[in-house]
Parts: structure tokens; sequence; C-alpha cells
């Protein structure tokens, strides 16, 4: 890396962190999508200072999008001198709730302690602001660069991607033919490089049964005690033998390398009554229990034998239960992801994280799904990770925050990577002071 980049992107440390405060302060809270179209306006603002050509683009009937939460994302191009490839920055600009036991106000981008405190310091605003110092200065530092750069900040990746990656990725955007090299600044810290993610497969499961007086469950059919039995055969054999199935992929936490699934909700009977009602419940035989099941798999799962295991158990419940009867609908699939080890964009950046930070990187991937799912199977483009400041598990908890030391290392780390991908070597002149 040169000196004068270097330097560049220190000396710009308190308009790093003004610009993390910022960001922080537009409080983009998804669901429902709050703020899109302040925040693309705020970062084209300042990217078009920058010579950047910019563009603000709804996701327009795509899952939430209303005209009260329009889905806005911002992409901005900047052309270097030159032909060349195109790197692409891809951050989300979207926060999950707040939730409870917060110390700091979650949306004031309070500095202490060098470190940057609110919702969506680290996930993913600090690495949103990491990226944009890095090209700033990267385009200051050396103007005569060839390729172009890409900053786009994308609607609801806390929620999918429909309305923000998945949208642009249909459109084009992240045709390998326009984009060479894909970073998404997640928080997965400074000096490691993710890879990719598992996959994921979500369903409601109902089971039916009938509605009868509470005093006679003969003359009915419970649905709650049918689905009890669909959750002891999770408990006595699907549960089991996911814990026998374990990844080659560098997963963490190291839990996540085996198959996982949560029950993330369940519902029977009556509905829930309004808190402040103080009435007494009616007897009724539940006619309906549900169940939304969300089942993460490996890379050595294919997603037909994830769906086969459950509707199995359930097909077999049929011939062991009298009346037991049940729908399975699917509600979402998303493939595994992961990108080459020797793929360009990890060599760069593994390289880069030997110079600035001084050691060979770790290689990891995510237990959850994140954009790259969208710039990988509509895109089609495999040349991308997820490098960024910030401790994953401080994602979504409160207090979150973000180091501002970390912040310039992984600044660092990416101007750095610029320089192997866009310039020269008689550009580059590392051997300048
Ligand atoms: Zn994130």
């Amino acid at each position: 890396m040169t000196a004068k980049l270097s330097d560049t992107i220190a000396a710009r440390r308190d308009e790093l962190i003004a610009l993390t405060q910022d960001l922080i302060r537009i409080p983009t809270l998804n669901p429902p999508g709050e703020h899109y179209r302040q925040i693309c306006e705020f970062l084209a603002t300042r990217l078009k200072r920058h010579g950047f050509a910019v563009e603000l683009i709804r996701a327009t009937g795509t899952p939430g999008d209303s005209d009260t939460y329009p889905r806005w994302n911002v992409v901005a191009r900047h052309e270097g001198a030159s032909k060349g490839p195109c790197v692409h920055f891809n951050s989300h600009t979207d926060v999950v709730e707040v939730g409870q036991g917060w110390t700091h106000d979650p949306f004031g981008g309070t500095l202490e302690g060098g470190r940057i405190y609110g919702r969506g310091a680290c996930d993913m605003k600090g690495g949103l602001a990491a990226s944009i110092i890095a090209v700033e200065a990267f385009i200051h530092t050396h103007p005569d660069y060839a390729g172009a750069i890409e900053i786009s900040g994308t609607a609801d990746e806390e929620s999918g991607g429909y309305g923000g990656v998945a949208y642009l990725a249909e459109r084009g955007y992240f045709d390998p033919a326009r984009v060479q090299h894909v970073i998404i600044p997640e928080p997965l810290n400074k000096d490691r490089i993710c890879l990719g993610h598992r996959g994921g497969w979500w369903a409601e499961i109902e089971t039916h049964g009938e509605i009868a007086h509470g005093s006679m469950p003969f003359l009915g059919d419970c649905a709650i005690r049918h689905m009890g039995a669909v959750l002891e055969a999770f408990e006595d054999k699907l549960y089991p033998a996911m814990a026998t199935r374990h990844t080659d992929m560098p997963v963490v936490p190291y839990g996540a390398r085996q198959s996982t699934m949560n029950i993330n909700s369940i519902h029977g009977g009556q509905a829930e009554q309004p808190a402040d009602f103080d009435g007494l419940p009616a007897h009724c035989v539940p006619d309906s229990c549900r169940i939304v099941i969300d089942r993460r798999f490996l890379m050595e799962e294919p997603l037909e034998q994830v769906r086969a295991e459950v509707t199995d158990l359930l097909e077999a419940l049929k011939t062991t239960r009298p009346d037991f009867d049940y729908t399975l609908t699917e509600i979402n699939a998303v493939l595994p992801s992961m990108t080459d080890r020797d793929a360009p964009v990890v060599r760069t950046v593994a390289e880069a994280i030997e110079k600035v930070i001084g050691r060979p990187p770790e290689y990891v991937a995510s237990p959850g799904t994140y954009d790259q799912k969208h710039i990988d199977r509509i895109g089609k483009l495999k040349n991308c990770i997820a490098y960024g400041p910030g401790i994953l598990e401080l994602a979504h908890k409160p207090d979150e925050y973000v180091g501002v030391d970390d912040m310039i290392d992984s600044a660092q780390v990416m101007g750095a990577a610029l320089e192997t991908l866009l310039l020269s070597i008689e550009q580059a002149d590392v051997s300048a002071p």
C-alpha cells in the first residue's frame, strides 16, 4: 500500500467519525422501512460532491413497498481515467428494531471511549462509512486510476433484500459485465473474510382439527395435540439426524457448522386478546395450530432433501395418528453461497489484510444469509465477499457499537485492495515515501 493513501485515510479519522454519526442519526428502521429516501439523498449529495454519478432507484412493488414506506436504493458510480475493472461496495442502509436494555441513545451516535454507539453502528453503518472514506481517499490520492468504483446503499437486507439488492440484481446492476469485484462491508471483524453463508428454508406448518365444546373434547379434534406429535417427531428423529451433519464451510460461530432448525412461532386455538382485555376465555377445542420453522442448511445438503425430511415425517404421522391432517406452506428458500478461496477479490483482500493488520486473514462463513445470495444467484457474480469492521456478535444487540480504530483499519484494507485492483504498478509506485 502506498504511504500516501494510508496517510490520507488516517488523516480523515474525524471525518469518518462524523459520517458514521450522521448515518446512525437517520433512523432507517426496518420493518417498516423508514427514512430510506432520506438516507439515499444524504449519500447521493455526498458522493456527487466527489464526482460520482448517482441514481436513486425505488424498488416499486416489492414486499413492504408503499407510498408511506417506499423502498429507495442509491447506486453511485465513479469512472477512473481509463478502462479497467469495476469494484463495487454494497451496504444495506436498514437497521433492526431497537429493543430494550440500551444505556446510550440508539439514534444519537454517541462517541465514547473510541466507540460510536447506536442501532446500526456495527450492522452496518460503520462499514458503509469506512468504505466511503476509503474510496474517497483513494480517488483523491490516485485520480488517474483505471476502472470504476461503485458504492450502493440498499434497502431491506434485514428482511431478505427483495426491495434492495435482489431488485437491483434483477435489473442488471450486478451483471459481471458491469461489475467485477464486490465487497459487502458487513461486520465480520477487520481481520476476517466472509466467503458466504448457509442456506435457509422457512415454512409454515398447520395442523387441522375440529372445533367442539371444551367440556366434550371427544366430540372435536384437537389441532394442538396434533402439533404436539409433530414437535415430538422433530425431537425424536429430525434434530438427532441434523446433529450428525457437519459442513466443510468455515461457519462461525462453531455451533452453526451443523444443520440447525428454530421453531420461530406457535399459535393454536383462540386468538390472543388485547392486553387490556380482562375477560375469561371461552371453552373450545382448537381446530387449527400453526408453527413457523426456520431451517438452516449446509452446502452438503440439497434443498430437496431438507424439504423431504420434514414432509416425510408429516406423511408418516398420517399413517400412525388417527385424523392427522396438515398443510405445509413454504415461505422462502435461499440456497447456500460460497465464493472460492482463490477468487480474485478474496486473494486481493487477503493480501491487503496481511499488509495492514500484519497477519493472514481468517476465512469464515456466516450462519445466516445476507445479500451475497442475490449477487450470486440473480446477478451470477461469484467474485463477492463480506469484509468490514465491527464485531458480528454485537449486531442487533442493545448498546451496539463500532470501534473507530477498527473502522480506520478496515478502511486501510479497502484502500490497499483498491490499489491492487485498480492501479498499474507504475501508478502505485509502492516505493514512494
Ligand atoms: Zn447487516
